[in-house]
């Protein structure tokens, strides 16, 4: 097994602390011909406490597009864990799926966590399961796999919705449409919150088999989740979907999702608040799985839990009032706290 502190040596013809996305602290790889892992794991801050971040397993066509996403991932990790209030600092893994995800590569990875002996700790995040990280925790204590984080990031964004929808168009989730993109972990759990209240929802994924789990009377498969015409569109599945063809089309008043790096570049912000169409940024929203995740480790119990998921649609609210009273974006309102964190992954 190869294991490599790349921050300052070129690697694959990039280095890392030249490119333009690095103000990190370390970043590592680590390559097993065996099981086949090439994984890439980034250090942004330890300032608040160790970091930890989700593992991500995915297609990327070149080493250096990777490399682009584990560095802006783990930023957004080290601004969410802030924004989320708990004492930890921001990190972020890539496995890239070129071989496909086995108990061996899984090990693998149990061994390059082990290498960095405590200073990231990993957990699940989109191409892994809370199984796949509760087998990399019967190899190393270096993990969170005491719960499914997805259930908790769809409550900090369900109280979001609700206070969104409240805010810019009077209107309580009952009497809503929302559509949906990714019916994963996050998008799945979200659409049953606000499909119990009473929503009507649309839903569109890749996956026909997720789709067809989540099929009910109010819950209804559509084809582009994007361009539906609803109050709000929740993106949870991937980044960089909002771009300036893309957002010509758009069917929603608001925009409130899960999906990390949702903006093509951080323009996008400013054409979507000239449309009307009012952009809640998903570093404000998507940190409940990092208040489920460390729950035990900080001994929360479920009421607290609750509040810190109910203070994330508080947060999101006052942000959308500074918003409104200086005529800005909610990003632009939210800007200096979580910065730089738009771009595409
Ligand atoms: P997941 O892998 O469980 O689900 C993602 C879903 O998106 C899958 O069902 C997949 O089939 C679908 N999908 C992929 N590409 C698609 C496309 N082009 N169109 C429609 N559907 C597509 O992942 P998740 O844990 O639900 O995370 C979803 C997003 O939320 C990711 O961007 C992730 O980084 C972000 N996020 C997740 C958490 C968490 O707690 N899981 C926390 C914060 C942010």
């Amino acid at each position: 097994m190869k294991f490599l502190d790349i921050t300052d040596t070129l690697f694959n013809g990039v280095q890392a602390s030249s490119h333009i996305e690095f103000d990190h602290e370390k970043i590592f790889y680590c390559e097993d011909d065996i099981s086949g892992l090439k994984s890439i794991i980034a250090i942004h801050s330890s300032k608040s406490g160790p970091a930890i971040g989700g593992c991500r397993f995915r297609q990327y066509q070149t080493y250096e597009e990777g490399l682009t996403d584990v560095l802006r991932l783990s930023r957004g990790m080290t601004e969410k864990n802030n924004a989320a209030d708990i004492p930890f600092g921001g990190g972020k893994a890539i496995i890239f799926s070129d071989k496909p995800k086995s108990t061996e590569l899984l090990v693998a990875f149990a061994s390059f966590l082990n290498q960095l002996e405590g200073i990231y700790y990993s957990a699940e995040d989109m191409g892994i399961s809370l199984e796949d990280i509760q087998l990399v925790g019967k190899h190393t204590p270096y993990v969170f796999d005491n719960v499914d984080p997805g259930s908790y990031t769809a409550k900090g964004i369900f109280y979001s919705i609700q206070a969104a929808l409240k805010f810019y168009l009077q209107k309580d989730i009952k009497d809503s449409i929302i559509s949906l993109q990714g019916a994963g972990s996050v998008g799945s759990e979200l659409a049953k919150l606000l499909g119990d209240m009473g929503a009507t929802i649309y839903v569109q994924d890749i996956d026909q088999v997720k789709l067809q789990q989540l099929s009910t009377e109010n819950i209804h498969i559509v084809e582009d989740a994007l361009t539906q015409e609803c109050d709000l569109l929740s993106p949870c599945a991937v980044g960089g979907i909002f771009t300036e063809s893309s957002i010509q089309n758009l069917g929603c008043k608001i925009i409130a999702g899960g999906a990390n790096n949702q903006l093509l570049n951080p323009t996008i912000d400013s054409h979507l608040h000239k449309k009307g169409i009012r952009y809640i940024p998903d570093v404000l929203i998507n940190s409940g799985g990092v208040i489920g995740l460390t729950k035990d480790i900080l001994k929360r119990n479920d009421l607290q839990i609750e509040d810190d998921l109910k203070l994330i649609g508080k947060r999101a609210l006052d942000s959308m009032s500074f918003a409104k009273a200086n005529n800005m974006s909610v990003l632009e309102a939210i800007d200096g706290l979580l910065i730089c964190l738009l771009y595409t992954s």
